[in-house]
């Protein structure tokens, strides 16, 4: 079992909540395909973050298509103020039960404690900085250097763990490679330039082809061209004679700008294994 596995696994026995951290254009492709099995029956609520980037009414389905798994999904973005409101508010929904239990018991307002778990990039520590309220409370990413639990304070209700639980993505499937590349997820060295690239291309065609005809200022003739004729052309209309690369980089940097708008990667019931991600290995 892998140390970053092995230490999730040991911090989960000090919370009541996983706030499980995803990316609005990658809702599914941005999980770690184990969490499930790692933290078994522990409540979870899934935080879609990055919701400006994400397509609006893609990132609602994926609410829904959580809700339909009977999990909790609250969409968000880090930077903002209202964040801290939300996430309280959602922690207190899904342990509710829970909640009420200790009341009757007498305990009265114990604060909810939590961690929050993602692959990398998907904005763990910007999340922490806005719900522990103060920068320099948390210093990045440094998995394996638990040295003892600290409890960082978000209000009276919600307290979070200092180190986040980082878990990888499902890099061996080709697909969520290059879903995780064009968003800058992975490192660019991972996967070849001209395949994210047309990745990209065919993409935006079949799913955002507006954006892509306004950006590149598309015919319907040019749009409906295979992605590679696409590039040669726009590699041209640009400039850039018969450097590629030139391109590759221009247009891939556009997408991760949100020059081509807001979007989506994972489409709801596109995927053709979408209970496999979140199932097994
Ligand atoms: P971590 O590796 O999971 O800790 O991710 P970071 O917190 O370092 O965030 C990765 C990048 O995403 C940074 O450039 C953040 O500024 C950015 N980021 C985080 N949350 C949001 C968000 O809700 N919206 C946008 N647009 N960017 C975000």
């Amino acid at each position: 079992m892998s140390k970053a596995r092995r230490q999730v696994q040991e911090n989960l026995k000090h919370v009541d909540l996983v706030m499980e951290l995803v990316d609005a254009r990658l809702p599914l492709s941005s999980r770690n395909p184990m969490l499930d099995k790692i933290i078994g029956t522990k409540p979870r609520l899934v935080i879609i973050n990055k919701k400006d980037l994400g397509n609006e009414l893609e990132t609602q389905k994926w609410v829904h298509y959580f809700e339909k798994q009977g999990i909790l999904a609250v969409k968000i973005n880090a930077k903002e103020q209202q964040t801290v409101k939300k996430l309280t508010k959602a922690a207190k929904e899904v342990l509710a039960d829970k909640l009420e239990r200790a009341e009757s018991r007498g305990i009265q307002n114990k604060a909810i404690r939590t961690m929050i778990i993602g692959i990398p990039n998907v904005g763990k520590s910007t999340l922490m900085n806005r719900l522990a309220g103060r920068k320099s409370a948390i210093t990045g990413n440094k998995p394996g250097v638990t040295k003892g639990q600290q409890w960082l304070k978000t209000n009276e209700a919600l307290e979070i763990l200092d180190t986040p639980g980082i878990l990888w993505p499902k890099f061996e499937d080709q697909t969520i490679g290059l879903k995780l590349a064009l968003t800058g997820a992975i490192k660019d060295e991972l996967i070849p330039k001209d395949e994210i690239t047309i990745f990209g291309l065919d993409f935006f065609s079949k799913h955002f082809p507006n954006e892509l005809q306004s950006r590149y200022k598309l015919g319907d003739a040019e749009l409906s061209m295979p992605a590679v004729d696409l590039i040669v052309l726009l590699t041209k209309k640009y400039g850039f004679r018969d450097d590629y690369d030139r391109f590759y980089d221009l247009f891939i940097k556009d997408v991760r700008d949100g020059k081509l708008g807001t979007y989506t990667l994972d489409i709801v019931g596109e995927l053709e294994d979408e209970d496999e991600i979140h199932g097994d290995d």
